[in-house]
């Protein structure tokens, strides 16, 4: 079935005319009328669009348009809805966006747009990408497509999700602290945050402006270089981005790694490792040793602060950032008697409880008397993260580490328990500290029951082509990205 097919794949078929863009689309349509119900992976789609788009590029094809120009052709993506698409809803899953329409596309969905790519659908996420099970979503929790008992990951569970079950090619997500490696981990797909700078954020609602990237989920490792490739690069519209060639990743796949050293850092194989977790990742480790790589023990001293640090940083600019949806510039509104009660009463109302929390932390953090004692401080002990990194990163081209601590848990299991579900992303936040890349891609399953595990690579600063190539290499010799879930219907 064509929406089983990765980018590669779908792509080789459209341009031989042995498939239309119109039947790709129409695959993942009936897809998600198929499992959508149970994995609730989509707040909407709107499907008459997205056939209309995949009719006009059906045309292109049929005009000799040609994957060299546009590498994404007739590819269905479906998109986080905390990305900006003209004439779509963008609500970051909270009641607080009431029936708000995009007036423009995002960079990336412009770029995604420009390279032929069928962009379509809004995916469940944590109410504004806070979280990490998509059960902050104002619209109801997604599933994985593994388990449905079990959450998908967050923020992006959504997408995670979307892919994992063969509703979308590809998917995009946006990653603070984790939002697309941890979701991708637990549902056994490749996800990658690109290098802070990498990819543009305009027309992305923003949750913590320094943390913040936005990258894609995958079904394997070559799609990932595709279409990193077709969202990096420059854009006048957001000052962060960097002015860094874009390198042709996917050219970059050689499958080669022979002489590549390693990086073990031994502050991540710790307690609260799951032993199946911590089993699979030994053996990864041994399988890129044998594809010729060179294992090195390494110390990123600075780790036990990662999670402090980025709860004081990310809620803070989170309480700067979220002080717009105030009633009266955007979505919904609830009326007061004057402007005060009016703020008031539309953000108690519209925001959801981990939102709040975020909000009120973060204002705390910011406010004078506790400025210097907290925000400063995390400030500081942000550049020893990065500092660690970059020295680690003088003797090894990439570091290895699980993806998270466990498998994924079940609904409902940490709700009640912010701080143990802040400690599910103790692997992945330290990459957004310090501003480098990672992806997580598929290195195994538990026995009972069959939950996907991801390994984690991290990579130096703009240092992606390298971390592919590793993910590329591991991913061809083993069998796990092959694997596809039962989901019952
Ligand atoms: N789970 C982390 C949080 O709740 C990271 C979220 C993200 O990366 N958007 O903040």
């Amino acid at each position: 079935m064509l929406n089983q097919l990765t980018i590669s794949e779908l792509t080789a078929k459209l341009v031989k005319r042995e498939a239309s863009a119109r039947e790709a689309t129409q695959a993942c349509l009936d897809q998600i009328q198929r499992v959508d119900g149970q994995i609730h992976a989509f707040l909407s789609h709107d499907a008459a669009d997205a056939l209309a788009q995949a009719d006009a590029i059906d045309k292109a094809i049929a005009g000799g348009a040609s994957l060299t120009e546009h590498p994404l052709l007739g590819v269905p993506i479906g998109i986080k809805d905390v990305l900006a698409v003209k004439g779509q809803p963008l609500n970051c899953a909270s009641k607080i966006l009431g029936k708000f329409i995009s007036p423009y596309d995002a960079t990336v969905i412009q770029k995604l747009r420009a390279a032929g790519a069928v962009v379509f659908g809004r995916l469940n996420m944590d109410e504004f990408a806070m979280g990490s099970s998509t059960e902050n979503s104002a619209f109801g929790v997604t599933r994985n497509p593994w388990d449905t008992a079990r959450i998908p990951g967050g923020s992006s569970g959504g997408s995670a999700a979307a892919v994992a079950a063969d509703e979308c090619i590809a998917t995009l997500g946006t990653d603070t602290g984790g939002s697309i490696r941890q979701p991708a981990a637990l549902c056994g797909c490749v996800g990658l945050k690109p290098t802070y700078g990498r990819v543009s954020r305009y027309g992305l609602v923003a949750f913590a402006s320094s943390l913040d990237q936005i990258g894609p989920f995958t079904k394997d490792v070559r799609d990932t270089a595709t279409l990193l490739e077709v969202m990096s690069g420059v854009d006048h519209r957001d000052s962060t981005s960097v002015p860094q060639p874009v390198p042709h990743y996917a050219a970059g796949l050689t499958g080669g790694i022979k002489g590549l050293k390693i990086g073990l850092p031994k502050e991540y194989m710790v307690g609260g490792l799951a032993p199946e977790v911590n089993q699979a990742v030994q053996e990864a480790v041994k399988q890129l040793q044998k594809l010729g790589a060179e294992v090195v023990e390494i110390s990123l001293p600075h780790t036990d602060y990662a999670v402090a640090t980025y709860y004081i940083i990310a809620t803070a600019e989170a309480s700067a950032n979220l002080a717009r949806f105030d009633g009266i510039r955007y979505g919904a509104r609830v009326d007061g008697d004057d402007p005060i009660s009016l703020y008031g009463n539309t953000r108690g109302a519209g925001f959801g409880p981990e939102v709040k929390r975020r909000i009120i932390l973060g204002t705390y953090v910011l406010s004078s008397g506790y400025y210097d004692a907290y925000y400063l401080r995390a400030q500081k002990v942000r550049t020893l993260i990065r500092q660690d990194f970059l020295k680690a990163f003088e003797k090894v081209d990439v570091i290895v580490t699980p993806t998270t601590p466990t498998p994924a848990f079940k609904i409902g299991e940490k709700s009640d328990d912010p701080l143990q579900m802040y400690l599910s992303d103790i692997f992945t936040i330290s990459c957004n500290l310090a501003g480098i890349c990672g992806l997580s891609l598929p290195c195994g399953f538990t026995a009972d029951p069959k939950l996907p595990i991801g390994l984690q690579l991290l990579g130096k600063p703009f240092g992606e082509e390298t971390l592919l190539k590793v993910a590329h290499a591991y991913e061809q010799s083993t069998p796990w990205h092959q694997e596809k879930p039962a989901i019952k219907t």
